[in-house]
């Protein structure tokens, strides 16, 4: 069974309003095992739509269009719905008569237009309306069927769990599930993933091809917080799809090794406070070129209190000398990012120290180019203090922000690194 998505609404278009009604029916369709291959955005164009719905019941068994049910002159949906099934529009009474309560116990004078509402395709099966005043619609066509539900997404989501995926559903026959699970990285380039993985990704294939059940793995850049290797498997259950997951988790796992640092909503401060618990340890952070990122980004961890104990944003060079007992010579340098680590363990307590110094930009520092910067850590758990240089200049160009959040997420997963390797 394969329905995909047409979004109606030319601010969709313009931008002025983001589709997020499509995604979350994606999501929806995806849970319920049916398969989405394609979402359209169109304008409020009667020929346009036209040409969608058609496109779509071309290559789909169905199509839920969103938006465009309303009052108003340019909600043309059910028009377009009525030529594309080659029927005329009828006023249906229930729909009629409900309008007309709900806007009677509401003591609003109704307008000739809300009637448009009420008109609905010949033939069509009307999802009767629970909060909105436009109802929904499921239109037969030969095998194929048009399901059209309000741009309203409260609305929408409403009609679409009651009355659309049951009726897909229960059409398709099939009980599928779709059951997936991403697994976040950190260290590696999508190139790098790609290429690593490939040997495996080509078996998944072959299974596939040889008519068996396997995974799909995906890539997903996403910035500063990684790059996320998407696994997913569809199954008659969830338990069997999670179960097929699961034992392609482990795969991937191995072979990707410590650049997996956490799965799903485990981003890289919840994978290192975690690490920091099981252990016992708690964590006192120096930052120079963050200027309190690192600590922000850690203490937003739900129960960080119980191994977080605090950041120190020592900015100048004499504030790290005063505080920390920053020998004098360069600040941004692997002595100095050792001793801030110390210091910082010292002063605040700590069994971890971590320490970034480095030089942001826009300009060099004491002759060093910009993305330069320097990761201590100190603490037995670490095997002892180290540091190690990292050359960020490259990202963004040398955006001065570009370069303290990748600062940030790197120095976490190097401080990550040294705790399982110590
Ligand atoms: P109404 O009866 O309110 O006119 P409608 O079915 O005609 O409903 P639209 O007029 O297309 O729906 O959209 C109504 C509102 O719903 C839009 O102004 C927008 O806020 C929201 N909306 C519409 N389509 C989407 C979408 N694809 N994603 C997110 N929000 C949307
Ligand atoms: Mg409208």
């Amino acid at each position: 069974m394969r329905c995909e998505v047409l979004a109606v609404g030319t601010e969709l278009l313009l931008g002025q309003i983001v589709d997020t009604n499509s995604s979350w029916i994606g999501e929806q369709l995806a849970a319920a095992g049916i398969d989405s291959l394609y979402q359209t955005k169109v304008g409020d164009n009667l020929e346009r739509i036209v040409g969608c719905l058609r496109f779509a019941l071309a290559r789909s068994d169905a199509v839920i269009c969103c938006g465009g049910l309303g009052p108003t002159k340019d909600d043309i949906t059910r028009e377009a719905i009525a030529e594309v099934l080659g029927v005329p529009l009828q006023l249906d009474e229930g729909v009629a008569a409900r309008i007309a309560e709900m806007f009677s116990s509401r003591g609003r004078q109704m307008t000739a237009n809300n009637y448009r509402q009420a008109e609905v395709p010949e033939g069509a099966t009307v999802i009767p309306q629970v909060r909105g005043t436009a109802p929904g619609l499921i239109c037969r066509l030969g095998d194929r069927t048009i399901y059209a539900v309000p741009g309203v997404p409260h609305e929408m989501r409403e009609m679409i769990s009651r009355a659309v995926i049951p009726d897909l559903v229960s059409r398709s026959g099939e009980r599928a599930t779709i059951f997936s699970r991403t697994l976040r990285t950190w260290g590696l380039a999508e190139s790098a993933l790609d290429e690593i993985l490939a040997p495996r990704l080509a078996a998944l294939d072959e299974a596939v091809a040889a008519g068996g059940r396997a995974p799909t793995i995906a890539f997903l850049a996403s910035g500063i917080e990684g790059i996320k290797v998407r696994i997913t498997a569809k199954a008659p259950s969830e338990e069997e799809a999670a179960a097929l997951v699961e034992v392609e988790e482990d795969r991937v796992r191995a072979i990707l090794g410590p650049a997996v640092f956490g799965a799903d909503a485990v981003n890289m401060e919840a994978a290192l406070g975690a690490l920091l618990l099981e252990r016992g340890l708690t964590l006192g952070v120096a930052e120079s070129l963050t200027g309190g990122l690192v600590g922000s980004r850690l203490s937003a961890v739900p129960g960080a209190s119980s191994w977080f104990r605090g950041s120190l944003v020592v900015y100048a060079s004499e504030v790290k000398r005063q505080l920390l007992g920053v020998s004098p010579g360069p600040v941004v340098s692997e002595s100095a990012a050792l001793e801030m680590a110390v210091g910082a363990a010292r002063v605040l307590g700590a069994d971890v120290g971590l320490a970034l110094t480095g030089v942001a930009g826009p300009d060099e520092q004491d002759g060093q180019p910009v993305g330069t910067v320097w990761v201590g850590v100190a603490g037995d758990a670490v095997g002892g203090p180290a540091a190690t240089v990292l050359w960020l200049g490259r990202y963004g160009g040398g955006d001065r922000e570009q370069i303290r959040q990748i600062a940030n997420i790197s120095a976490l997963d190097l401080l990550r690194r040294r705790l399982l390797d110590g």
